[in-house]
């Protein structure tokens, strides 16, 4: 069976800011795969980029908040490098950690961080992940 894409989905407001953040269409995505195909962590994503996209596109908001994958993308941009849409997945990922962590919802907490961690970790992936991963 066929599964259209409602106008009410790509209407709601969770879809409206999801595009106006990232700059991306939803609708013009059509289900390729490259760029779940070509990303280098998609096999620990809950769901790959293209699934995010087309969990989006049918308005499925809490599975998409729910998942990992906002939190697992590394923002490589193989995604979009391989769109023949100009799609870019990271952009989508990246407007759904935005849209998380302006609600102060933190995915990480500093303070559970291990303290070995910490000491051993580069400066750079620190900082990289705090800047990703808490508001
Ligand atoms: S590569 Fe582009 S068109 Fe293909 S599934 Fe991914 S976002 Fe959609
Ligand atoms: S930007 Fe994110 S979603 Fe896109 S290929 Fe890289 S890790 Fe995967």
């Amino acid at each position: 069976m066929m599964i259209r894409i409602g106008k009410e989905n790509l209407q709601s407001e969770f879809v409206k800011l999801v595009e106006r953040i990232s700059g991306e269409k939803l609708a013009n995505c059509y289900q390729c795969g490259n760029c779940t195909g070509g990303c280098p962590v998609s096999y620990a994503m809950d769901y790959g980029p293209q699934e995010i996209i087309r969990l989006l596109q049918l308005g499925q908001e809490e599975t998409v908040k729910n998942a990992n994958s906002m939190w697992i993308c590394v923002g490589c941009l193989q995604c979009y490098q391989r769109c023949p849409k100009s799609v870019s997945a990271a952009n989508i990922l990246e407007a759904l950690r935005l849209l998380t962590l302006r609600k102060g919802e933190d995915h990480d907490n500093i303070k559970d961080l291990p303290f070995q961690f910490l000491k051993e970790a580069p400066q750079q992936a620190i900082i990289c992940g705090f800047r990703k991963l808490v508001a």
